[in-house]
């Protein structure tokens, strides 16, 4: 029995784990739960599995959570931004399902137990990257990628072990809603049209990171970090020019590994993030799951084509803090997530999402990420900066 912690229990990945354990009731169980601030989903959450413990990270909702809980509960309840940490060494896979840098603890929580984390929240790998690698070195820590395109190089890395050194990686995208608008069509785009993902589906921050691109941008060093030279010897060794992105609408092919002698891997299956969750809490083995198996005979056609980069800046811009490493990355995804949060208050339009990043990592002040305060001093400073462009009131770090 393999017991599971779910940080971000409530929202898209967080859901999906919860259906792929409930299918697997001889192998997961689900010890601890935490969430944001949603509290009716995650009281039908906690009646349903029996975690032994849950962490709600908006305190004010603490007493609501209680009273809502039948008699006979026995699940100890945390709440606060330090509860986050408490829930995440306590299973032997914890995975993180929460979105935004606010997930940061529970990435070097479980790391530092020396547990398997799953890894869907990539904002605090982006962020607090040469943090967690040191992290990572824990005895028995184990990082293993959730987000579908890590898992598919995860796979072909597996495949093409001993074939030849690897070359290249190419990361797949979708191309998002608004794949092949010209820039004038671009100007005027909706909340919900850029909402409107064509292949996945998914929470509203990722899914505008989609439209933009900026998600895989900072895919790509996501890929640098878990795959990269900066990965050590968790990584083999290539640099951020060599993870290169294909647009491939269908989302069938998942990422690819090119290797030396010029042969690719790639990795295919339905647009299902059951299926990569699956693979992370089954990792080395495989279990029989019916989230992912494709109808070849119905596929048709798979196309690639080049993104779309003067649409689409914000895929340059993240390349661009990949390369200046240290905390130019947390300084990326902090201004998204301001940027991201006014679009969807319907404070700035589409097109400034870029403008605001851009001009938020104008002001980067080049310091280094070697210990977590300069990751969460880069964080709050181009927050700050970022809201100062937007607006409003922009929420802190630990978004709910
Ligand atoms: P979502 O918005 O649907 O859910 C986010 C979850 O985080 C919710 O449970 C929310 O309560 C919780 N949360 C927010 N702030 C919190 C805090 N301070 N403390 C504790 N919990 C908090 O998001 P999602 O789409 O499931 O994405 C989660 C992460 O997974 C993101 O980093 C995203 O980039 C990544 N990801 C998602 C998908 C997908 O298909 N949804 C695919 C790949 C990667
Ligand atoms: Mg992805």
């Amino acid at each position: 029995m393999t017991t599971v912690a779910i940080a971000g229990s409530t929202g898209s990945v967080g859901t999906q784990t919860l259906q792929v354990v409930a299918a697997q009731p001889d192998r997961y169980r689900v010890v601890a739960l935490a969430a944001g601030s949603r509290v009716d989903e995650l009281v039908d959450q906690i009646i349903a599995v029996r975690p032994e413990v849950v962490a709600l990270a908006d305190e004010s909702r603490l007493d609501e959570l209680r009273q809502r809980l039948p008699v006979g509960v026995k699940t100890e309840i945390l709440a606060g931004s330090s509860a986050l940490s408490d829930i995440a060494g306590v299973a032997d896979v914890t995975i993180n399902a929460v979105v935004g840098f606010a997930g940061l603890p529970v990435t070097l929580g479980c790391l530092a137990a020396g547990k398997r984390l799953a890894l869907a929240n990539k904002e605090s790998l982006i962020a607090a990257g040469p943090v967690v690698q040191s992290v990572r070195n824990t005895p028995g820590a184990e990082l293993v990628p959730v987000d579908s395109e890590h898992a598919a190089i995860h796979q072909c890395l597996r495949a093409g072990r001993g074939a030849t050194d690897v070359d290249r990686l190419q990361i797949t995208a979708s191309g998002g809603p608004f794949r092949g608008r010209t820039a004038a069509e671009l100007a005027s785009v909706t909340i919900d049209e850029a909402l409107a993902h064509p292949t996945w589906s998914m929470g509203p921050k990722i899914t505008i990171d989609s439209s933009t691109l900026m998600n895989k941008g900072l895919e790509v060093i996501e890929a640098n970090e878990l795959f990269g030279a900066r990965a050590g010897t968790a990584g083999v060794g290539i640099d951020l020019e060599r993870i290169e992105v294909v647009v491939h609408p269908q989302s069938i092919v998942h990422s690819m590994v090119t290797f030396t002698d010029g042969s690719t891997i790639a990795q295919l299956s339905r647009p299902d993030m059951r299926l990569p969750i699956a693979y992370a809490l089954a990792y080395p083995d495989r279990f029989p799951t019916p989230f992912g198996a494709i109808d070849w005979s119905s596929v048709g056609r798979l196309d690639f084509e080049p993104p779309d980069r003067q649409g689409f800046p914000c895929l340059d811009l993240a390349y661009e803090a990949g390369r200046v490493g240290g905390t130019a990355p947390a300084w990326l995804s902090a201004a998204n997530e301001v940027a991201v949060e006014a679009f969807l208050d319907g404070r700035i339009s589409w097109a400034d999402i870029p403008a605001i990043i851009a001009a938020t990592m104008d002001t980067h002040d080049g310091q280094h990420a070697d210990h977590i305060d300069a990751v969460l001093d880069s964080d709050a400073k181009a927050r700050r900066y970022a809201g100062s462009i937007v607006g409003g009131n922009p929420s802190p770090s630990g978004v709910v």
